[in-house]
């Protein structure tokens, strides 16, 4: 079987003396020495300032959302649940505006026709979906015009910059999930990185039952900190990070160079760098989407039909302003197998069996 995704395996030995450490400290969680290196090694590796280390990356949007004050938010309906129901579970009032039909990402576009439609959302939500970079350009001037704030649901985009900057620095935050099933993990965890200190000192109280230290309780706060054990993981999985981006991406690229003629792909950001963190098909319909399904089943390929349902017809008590393409586009998406451990001669097996479908 060729699985669809498995996680990193952090390497034993390091992990074991790192563990040791923890054990002979005796301090295992409340931002400790292992949780201060990760902090600094990540912010170092990506090129950003401002990272908080959270639990999840669920909990990265909530906090990230209550630090700068969201009440309502404009979001993208092409994404996992999480991005939309973190913001649900806090009581945010939810508009959907429709995705780009090439990039899959929120369309700057249909965010403009919303808020001249008499949008009042104070925050745009947008997912660089599969780790495919919105347009942050267009999106930053949209800010400007329409006084939104911007938080990027980064959780597929460990690694991805434009220009060599990271995709991390654009919107006033972003955040990261590090589960066990992402391109970098700590088993279960998350970051969000802010632009302003001041956002990043409210979310370091509000992920600690909203304790500044020496003054008490200032905020309402929870818990989301991440432990000792799980940052110990990262520093070990950090070590392998340039090998397993390295290998993703040629792995994506053999993908999209067999894959070309035969099936249509995400257009990618000209300026941008791929992690190979998903491999993306779209079917023009639901029955060549089930052709398919059934062949890679039949061969033992694992595939996932993801991101479906369009997540307005999850919240179906939204604001929608029209949303064909995340509803046409959610119908034919296809995952192909992506992981740190699949090889090129499966990638090539699995190319070779789709072409045999003769799909076009
Ligand atoms: C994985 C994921 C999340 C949630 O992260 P967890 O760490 O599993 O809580 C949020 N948004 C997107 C787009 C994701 O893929």
């Amino acid at each position: 079987m060729i699985a669809l995704n498995s996680p990193v395996k952090p390497n034993l030995k390091k992990l074991y003396k790192l563990l040791e450490q923890v054990n002979s400290n005796g301090w295992f969680t409340n931002l400790g020495p292992m949780h201060k290196e990760l902090t600094g090694r990540l912010e170092d590796y990506l090129g950003v300032k401002n990272l908080l280390l959270t639990n999840n990356g669920t909990s990265a949007l909530q906090v990230a959302g209550r630090a700068i004050g969201s009440q309502s938010i404009i979001s993208t309906p092409f994404s996992f649940v999480a991005t939309v129901s973190a913001f649900k579970w806090q009581q945010d009032k939810v508009a959907f505006a429709d995705i780009d039909p090439y990039s899959l990402n929120l369309c700057p576009q249909a965010v403009k026709t919303a808020y001249r439609k008499g949008c009042k959302a104070d925050t745009l939500v947008a997912t660089h979906v599969y780790g495919n970079p919105c347009d942050v350009t267009a999106i930053d001037e949209l800010s400007e015009q329409n006084n939104f704030q911007i938080i990027y649901d980064a959780a597929h985009a460990f690694g991805v910059k434009i220009n060599n900057q990271s995709i991390l620095n654009y919107g006033d935050a972003s955040t990261l999930s590090f589960h066990a099933t992402k391109v970098f993990h700590t088993v279960e965890g998350g970051a969000i990185v802010f632009k302003d200190r001041v956002n990043y000192e409210k979310a370091e109280e509000i992920i600690n039952f909203g304790i500044r230290p020496g003054q008490g309780v200032v905020n309402v706060g929870i818990n989301a900190k991440m432990n000792e054990y799980q940052a110990a993981v990262g520093l070990v999985n950090l070590e392998e990070i340039d090998n397993i981006l390295n290998h993703r991406a040629e792995l994506f690229y053999a993908y999209r160079q067999g894959l070309k003629d035969i099936v249509t792909l995400p257009t990618w950001h000209p300026e941008s760098n791929v992690n190979g963190a998903y491999m993306p098909i779209i079917l023009e319909d639901k029955q060549q989407l089930e052709r398919i399904i059934q062949t890679l089943d039949a061969n033992n390929i694992q595939n996932r039909h993801y991101f479906s349902p369009s997540l307005d017809k999850i919240f179906v008590d939204s604001h929608n302003y029209g949303t064909p393409n995340s509803l046409r586009v959610s119908e034919g998406i296809l995952c192909l197998p992506m992981h740190a451990h699949l090889s090129l001669d499966e990638v090539n097996h699995v190319v070779n069996i789709i072409k045999q479908l003769t799909l076009r």
